[in-house]
């Protein structure tokens, strides 16, 4: 469908979009914000769906080091996108695919493509209208496709960066198109504290709108990223300044949790203010019930628990963003703190035997997440050692299983030397190397096993009773597998292969026979953990640790 068609449809269904723009700085919580918007309209009885654009001329962040752009978050269609996806999975419990993730790249890729195809024959293609035409239609047909009550779309990057020019601009045409209470455009800006002279300040916001004006855009609403509450005067300071209802003016206040901005938010009639902008007649309540009661059990938590995370990339939580959010959650379900303190894998790789026992005995539990390439896997395998030898409840994510498997290949199996051929080409006992099909790719965008896929499991393991189901479909992100050449000397000394996929015989989880809880997967379960509903290996995870100590 042509983008005038399925405008004219969606005029006529009455979609209604809020496209959440951020101004003077980055990390204020763009995406947190419109997961918290999505909450509530969704627990007000809205149907809803997201999209996230950012500028970047990456096609996606497969590529990306987590470190710069935090962990990839990948999604059951097998998308490697932006962690603000897990953000809206995790708040909204809904299930996102690749076409809620658009960047700049995709964008020229598609009409770079189509131009060397032959679709503009004799044209001359520009920014304007080929570029903002491909993004329009993207939207236009997700909305489409989607048939939501509401589009949230979260444009990545800060307004007045030089890529995200022509995000801007194919909103500005876009509010031309729709109706005129069909699109709401939402700001979040800083309003920061200045404690030298103890006053907040309103400018940065002023001129942040002033460059939104500047791309012919005014903004309807304006949430204000602030460390105290707003006064009056501020917020009419800021309607006379940038021309948007007080009323619409909010507080996006820094708080200690997540679920308690949905509150607070819900207190300032956000919810009932958009709908009014919407001019929806019958405005709806939303109601917060689960997450008040998530407050409460956070709140009341009287035990903490150490879970040591043996990692690669240090000095920002990002590129672990998820696998912390499961282990919060697996918390709450068992009401216990989950202290995670980063053990730097390289690090310990360094350190002598009797400083690696002095870090890891302090840990109630160790997690191995998932990671690529050779640095600090010799630290992550004497992690998987130190919680196979001690009894200490060890749960490993993909690279995770890949080292748990590596080490007892070495220290029981007494394989000298095992390894993946990921880290070393010529190892004599290759227990994790890569499937025939994975051989021949030499590409490293988008060509990993992604995805969902089934994993059976087997009846009377722990796995099978920590699921409770036979099957169950779990997301992955690998290029690497369990070599099966060796099933049989591992099964022979206690490693039970608990979930199997079945279709191509491929190792999912293992598992040892003779210690409390050293289980491991080959794929994500943190991208399906949510804090309403835990994961279940994680929330088993847990509740052993708190067994143990
Ligand atoms: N590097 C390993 C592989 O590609 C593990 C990947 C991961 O942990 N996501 O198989």
């Amino acid at each position: 469908m042509n983008i005038k068609t399925l405008t004219n449809k969606l005029k006529k269904r009455k979609t209604k979009f809020i496209i959440v723009t951020g101004g003077v700085c980055s990390s204020l919580g763009k995406g947190i914000l419109v997961s918290s918007i999505g909450v509530l309209l969704k627990n007000s009885g809205y149907s809803i769906s997201v999209m996230k654009w950012d500028p970047y001329l990456n096609v996606d962040p497969g590529t990306m080091s987590p470190l710069v752009h935090g962990e990839v978050f990948v999604t059951d269609d097998g998308a490697e996108t932006d962690l603000d996806l897990g953000h809206y999975e995790r708040m909204l419990q809904i299930h996102l695919t690749r076409e809620s993730s658009v960047s700049s790249g995709q964008i020229y890729q598609e009409v770079l493509d189509a131009e060397r195809y032959g679709k503009y024959l004799g044209g001359n293609i520009q920014m304007v209208p080929h570029v903002t035409d491909a993004i329009k239609s993207r939207l236009l047909n997700f909305a489409y496709k989607n048939n939501v009550d509401f589009v949230l779309v979260e444009i990545g990057g800060t307004v007045g960066d030089v890529e995200g020019v022509i995000f801007l601009e194919a909103i500005r045409q876009l509010r031309m198109e729709l109706n005129p209470d069909q699109l709401m455009l939402c700001h979040l800006s800083l309003v920061p504290y200045l404690d030298w002279a103890n006053e907040i300040k309103t400018k940065p916001t002023q001129h942040s709108v002033i460059l939104l004006k500047k791309a012919g855009l005014a903004p309807d609403s304006l949430f204000l990223r602030t460390d105290y509450k707003t006064t009056l005067k501020t917020k009419e300071k800021l309607s006379v300044m940038c021309g948007v209802n007080r009323d619409l003016i909010f507080d996006a206040l820094t708080v200690d949790m997540i679920p308690k901005i949905f509150v607070n938010l819900k207190e300032q009639k956000v919810n009932e203010r958009i709908q009014k902008w919407f001019g929806i007649k019958n405005i709806k309540k939303t109601d917060l019930i689960k997450w008040k009661k998530l407050i409460r059990i956070i709140q009341n938590k009287k035990r903490t628990v150490k879970i040591g995370l043996i990692a690669k990339y240090v000095g920002s939580n990002d590129p672990y963003l998820s696998v912390i959010k499961a282990l919060e959650a697996a918390g709450h379900a068992n009401k216990v703190e989950v202290a995670v303190e980063v053990v730097e894998a390289e690090k310990l790789e360094k350190s002598s035997k009797k400083e690696v026992e002095k870090t890891l005995s302090k840990m109630d539990g160790i997690l191995v997440p998932g990671g690529f390439g050779k640095r600090g896997v010799e630290g992550k395998i004497l992690a998987a050692k130190f919680a196979r030898e001690n009894d200490i409840p060890y749960l490993g994510l993909c690279l995770g299983m890949q080292v748990m498997l590596i080490e007892f290949a070495r220290h029981v199996l007494n394989l000298k030397g095992a390894s993946s051929t990921e880290f070393d080409k010529g190892t004599k006992y290759p227990v994790i190397s890569l499937l025939e099909e994975q051989r021949k790719i030499n590409k490293k965008g988008g060509t990993m096993r992604l995805g969902v896929y089934p994993c059976s499991l087997l009846p009377g393991t722990k796995a099978r009773k920590i699921y409770k189901k036979d099957k169950v479909l779990e997301r992955h992100r690998h290029r690497y597998e369990f070599n099966n050449k060796y099933k049989e000397l591992f099964e022979e000394s206690g490693v039970i292969f608990s979930g199997i996929y079945k279709k191509e015989n491929l190792v999912e989880i293992a598992e040892l026979e003779k210690h409390p809880f050293m289980i491991a997967c080959q794929f994500h379960p943190e991208f399906l953990s949510t804090p309403l509903k835990p994961h279940p290996l994680f929330k088993e995870f847990i509740k052993i640790v708190l067994e143990k100590n």
